[in-house]
This record gives C-alpha cells, sequence and structure tokens, in this order.
C-alpha cells in the first residue's frame, strides 16, 4: 500500500537560495552527530576522531581540535574528509524540524542563504526530505506522540492553544513587532496574570528614559543567559565577512571578545563596558529586514516548540498567548541588543547591515533553543 505523503511546510524556503561561502566554516565549529553507518567509517579508519557522547542522549561525534575548536578534520579552511563528510555537515545550513508535521527551517547564520546565489532552497529542503523519508517518518511519529501528550496536558489545564490562530494575530501585528514601544508594552503584558491579548495591545506612548531601562535590562538578562559561559568556547560565536571566528563573553559588567583559530587557541582581543551597547530603535531597511525575521521566526515550529516547553516548563500555568508574547519580545530584545554589540565591536555598517549581522550573529543559537519536537 501507497504510504500517506509527509505533511510538509517549506515556506520559510521559498524566494531563498544557498550557495556555500567560502571561507567563513562557521557549521565546521558545530560538532556534527554522525549516524550509525557514518560511525562505522569513522570506526574504521579514523577510530581517533570519533567522541562518544550521553547527552542529550547515547551518539558518536566527530572530535573538536583541543576538544573546544574546530572540527578535527578540518585543516587550512579544508575538510580533509569531504567525500565522507557526516550527514549533518551535508544538510547544513538546512534544518528539518518534526513536530506534527515536518518543516525544513534555513539556518540564517550561514552567510550563503544571504547572498541569492546558488540553488533554489526549496528544491535543496526537498531533496533532503525525500533522501531521509525513512527516518523522518519514524521519528515525526515520536513528535507525535509528545504532540499528543501536550494537547491533553492543555486540555487538562483549560487551555486553548490555537497555534494558527496565534501566528495571524501576530503577523496582523508584525510592523508593530519592530517598535521598541511596542515590545515594551508586549513584554509588560507578558509577565501579567491577565490574558495578553495581541490584537488589541497598545503600543507605550512613548520610549522614556524608565521603559528603554527596563528593555535594557530585560535584554541583558536574555543575552547574559547565553553569553555568561563559564567556558568560553561555550560563548555564542559570531563570523563577520571576513570569516573570523569571535566569541563574546559577559564577564562581570564588560563584554570581552576572543578571536578562535582552527587549532582552538583563543585570545582575547579587547573588551567594552556593557553600558557601551545601547538598544536602538531599527530604522528603514534594518527595521524591514527585523520585519521579514520576524514573518520567519513565527512560522517557525521550532519557535512555537519552543513556547511550549515553556509552557509545560511553567506547569501549564500562565496563559498562553502571554507565554508567546514573551519568547517574541524577548527574541526581539536579544536580537536587538546583539545587533548593538556587532555595531560597537565592528563599527562602520551601512544602512540594513547591521540587522543582517544580528542575525546571522543570533540565529544559530535560537535554533539551539529547546524545543517540542525533534530535528533530525
Ligand atoms: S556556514 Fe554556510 S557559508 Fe559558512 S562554510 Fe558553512 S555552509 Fe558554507
Ligand atoms: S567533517 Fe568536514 S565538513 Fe564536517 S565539520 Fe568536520 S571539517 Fe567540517
Amino acid at each position: 500500500m501507497p504510504e500517506t505523503p509527509l505533511p510538509l511546510d517549506l515556506g520559510e524556503l521559498e524566494g531563498r537560495r544557498f550557495v556555500c561561502a567560502d571561507p567563513c566554516k562557521l557549521c565546521c565549529l558545530c560538532q556534527p552527530e554522525c549516524l550509525p553507518r557514518e560511525v562505522d567509517f569513522f570506526r574504521q579508519h579514523y577510530p581517533d576522531h570519533l567522541v562518544l557522547k550521553n547527552v542529550p542522549h547515547r551518539h558518536y561525534t566527530l572530535s573538536l581540535r583541543k576538544g573546544q575548536g574546530a572540527c578535527s578534520f578540518l585543516h587550512d579552511g579544508r575538510c580533509q574528509v569531504y567525500e565522507h563528510r557526516p550527514h549533518f555537515c551535508r544538510q547544513f545550513p538546512f534544518h528539518v524540524h518534526l513536530g506534527t508535521r515536518v518543516q525544513v527551517e534555513l539556518d540564517l547564520s550561514c552567510r550563503g542563504v544571504w547572498l541569492d546565489r546558488g540553488e533554489d532552497a526549496v528544491v535543496h529542503g526537498l531533496r533532503l526530505v525525500r533522501g531521509n523519508e525513512a527516518v523522518i517518518r519514524r521519528t515525526l511519529e515520536e513528535a507525535r506522540s509528545v504532540y499528543r501528550q501536550f494537547d491533553s496536558n492543555c486540555r487538562e489545564a483549560g487551555l486553548d492553544v490555537d497555534v494558527a490562530r496565534t501566528r495571524d494575530q501576530v503577523l496582523s501585528r508584525l510592523d508593530d513587532m519592530t517598535d521598541l514601544r511596542f515590545i515594551a508594552a508586549l513584554l509588560e503584558s507578558s509577565v501579567e496574570d491577565e490574558g495578553l491579548d495581541i490584537p488589541q495591545l497598545m503600543a507605550r506612548p512613548e520610549l522614556d528614559s524608565g521603559t528603554m531601562e527596563d528593555l535594557s535590562r530585560s535584554a541583558l538578562e536574555m543575552v547574559t543567559d547565553s553569553l555568561a559561559a563559564n567556558e568560553l568556547f561555550q560563548a555564542p560565536v559570531y563570523c563577520p565577512p571576513d570569516g573570523s571566528w569571535n566569541l563574546f563573553r559577559v564577564a562581570g559588567n564588560r563584554v570581552e571578545r576572543h578571536l578562535m583559530d582552527e587549532e582552538g587557541d583563543v585570545r582575547r582581543i579587547e573588551e567594552r563596558s556593557l553600558s557601551e551597547i545601547a538598544l536602538r530603535q531599527p530604522e528603514g531597511r534594518d527595521r524591514r529586514l527585523l520585519r521579514d525575521y520576524l514573518r520567519v521566526l513565527n512560522g517557525r515550529d521550532s519557535l512555537m516548540g519552543y513556547a511550549f516547553y515553556l509552557l509545560d516548563d511553567y506547569d501549564y500555568e500562565d496563559p498562553w498567548p502571554n507565554v508567546y508574547g514573551g519568547v517574541l519580545s524577548t527574541s526581539v530584545l536579544d536580537l536587538l541588543w546583539r545587533c548593538s554589540l556587532i555595531a560597537s565591536f565592528f563599527p562602520g555598517a551601512k544602512e540594513g547591515e547591521w540587522m543582517r549581522e544580528g542575525v546571522i550573529f543570533y540565529d544559530m543559537d535560537r535554533l539551539d533553543a529547546p524545543t517540542l519536537g525533534a530535528f533530525v
């Protein structure tokens, strides 16, 4: 009997192209997980390059230089096992998320998706899904059972979680979402007990100094969560057009910039006071880019899954729109703060460039966040 077609969404890929933009090699900093057949190959030919990990599940990855740098197969910017590189490396920057359907996301931290060159991303995404259909079908079933449990928990708690309606409500306010006055109101309402009404929410009348202080504090709380890594190599990496690997870490009231090389050696380059990195309202092309990015985020099942994960974490006690509104408002603040961070350390960006660089810095971390469902 023919199998039922996969419920597939490639909407994020429409209108995009992808080509690998040498020489960034940002993806070679992501320790690739190996499939069983890949483990067999590396065990046979390169046993010293395999590492067994037990979290979040038992799996093998390729080793990193000095346990912290780039993949041990990267030499002078070239992959030494290119023909045998793991599945993860082949599919990057595409990620397949499985929740109640199959959705292919594009990692916007990869510079190759900003060049408008190369292969049509929809064609690439479709090939990726077709080539991995068996594992996708298997994992989709597992993800659906997690979602069935989630739906049942929501019903028991009396929560009405309608994804399509929530997304439509956000889309109707997309322009407002790029306005810090609206983000301030969204953030404030999201922490109240009363259910948030996104379509009716009024922006703050103005951005007075108290509002800006509140926003900056919230942004800092968000980013210091990720930038206050104890282990430097766990700090977020920003790869500017020159292909260098910049690690940022918040230490006390300062932000440090470190450079990492292919050997896994790290040296501190400079630092700034946190007070020098001020949130600012995006305008013109930067603002339009933010709007486009928010449209992408709002359509991502993994972001929705992150909000579900938080709802579960809060024991289904918070109103659903407040949780999703909180996720969106803090995402905007995190992104805007990173834009300011980059503008501070890499001045001279033209209009439109600082938002693009902020998204490049932010998106890989965004996709790393916990989610209900799974990436394959
Ligand atoms: S991050 Fe993108 S552009 Fe950079 S090396 Fe990887 S695939 Fe190529
Ligand atoms: S196997 Fe090759 S492509 Fe994959 S991370 Fe290592 S060096 Fe990069």
